[in-house]
């Protein structure tokens, strides 16, 4: 099977008055056909600028971007614009994305319209009755508006929005962090089920392992527009190799007792500077196994296992 999607050595900087900010350095990675891929990393690691970028709503500075054995990395929009179907997004906060003035169900047609998706109003119309049944929206709203709605329900809007171009792969951008715990099962549920029933692939960005730990097939951890560690989910829950990665994991909230008395583990010291990194390894201030290399030299990204990656001069230098 081919990848559909290949990432080949991505960078990223955005430019400002106050100077060139690296957003996404030397980024590489394949997505099957069908794959959940988590992306997770702190605030500001670059995981929502790599998913745009993947999108081409922002240009890379670098790289290669290959979706189903094409490169679009020089794609202008209108060269992109027949890709905009299958390639789509769903943002943390629907709110934002979705225009207060229109009703589900306009906003749920709206990129039909704009594709020309069926040749009348009324087959475009009954689409989106049928994508509200298949995210589980009651019809009942269909003329609602969204500020009537709570998160959860908004967020299916914008599900269904993404899924009404009949796509093939899906940003998920932190879609469940601005919900409830309970509606967050619910929304999770949803994606797998759709991703099932319609053998999409996901690239699934979150600050939060625990929620992608039991649904993701791969999991890349970032840090500082950075990839430190990349495995199947279970490689990385059952042999994490990276130290920050280890922190991640201590960090997850156990339910039994007894792990809990193991405490968590802090991670200290400073978070280096996005604008003017320092060499070396970039979790080098906060790594409490710091060596003197790792102030010095960028830790290469190499293969320990198959399909198991890491940035680390500790594991790798072994
Ligand atoms: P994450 O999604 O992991 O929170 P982002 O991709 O939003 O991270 O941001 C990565 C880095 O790029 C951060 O340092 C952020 O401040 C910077 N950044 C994001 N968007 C812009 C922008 N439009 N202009 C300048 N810097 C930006």
């Amino acid at each position: 099977m081919k990848p559909l999607l290949e990432i080949t050595d991505v960078c990223l900087s955005y430019h400002s008055l106050s100077g060139e900010t690296p957003a996404l350095s030397h980024i590489s990675f394949q997505l099957m056909p069908g794959e959940f891929l988590a992306i997770v990393g702190p605030s500001g690691c670059g995981k929502s600028t790599l998913g745009r970028t993947i999108l081409k709503l922002i240009e890379p500075t670098a790289g290669h971007i290959i979706y189903d054995g094409k490169d679009i990395t020089s794609l202008n929009i209108r060269k992109m614009r027949p890709l905009r179907r299958e390639m789509q997004i769903i943002f943390q906060d629907p709110y934002s994305s979705i225009d207060p003035r229109k009703s589900v169900i306009e906003t749920i047609s709206e990129y039909m319209f704009i594709h020309k998706s069926y040749p009348t109003r009324r087959e475009i119309m009954n689409r989106a009755v049928e994508l509200m049944d298949m995210v589980g929206l009651a019809r009942r709203y269909a003329d609602a508006y969204p500020h009537e709605l709570d998160g959860g329900r908004r967020q299916r809007i914008g599900i269904a929005r993404a899924l009404s171009l009949q796509p093939r792969f899906i940003v998920c951008d932190e879609p469940v962090s601005a919900l409830d715990m309970s509606i967050q099962a619910q929304i999770l549920n949803l994606l797998m089920d759709l991703q099932d029933e319609l053998n999409l692939s996901y690239m699934f960005v979150t600050h939060d392992l625990s929620v992608v730990k039991h649904i993701s097939d791969q999991i890349m951890v970032m840090y500082l527009g950075t990839c430190i560690e990349f495995a199947s989910s279970d490689e990385l829950f059952q042999k994490p190799l990276h130290p920050y990665t280890k922190a991640l994991l201590a960090a997850i909230p156990e339910p039994d007792l007894e792990s809990r008395k193991k405490g968590f583990q802090l991670i200290r010291g400073e978070v280096s500077s996005p604008i003017d990194p320092k060499p070396g390894c970039r979790f080098a201030g906060r790594c409490e196994h710091c060596m003197a290399q790792c102030l010095e030299k960028t830790p290469e990204y190499v293969e320990t296992e198959p399909g198991h990656f890491v940035a680390c001069h500790l594991v790798n230098g072994r």
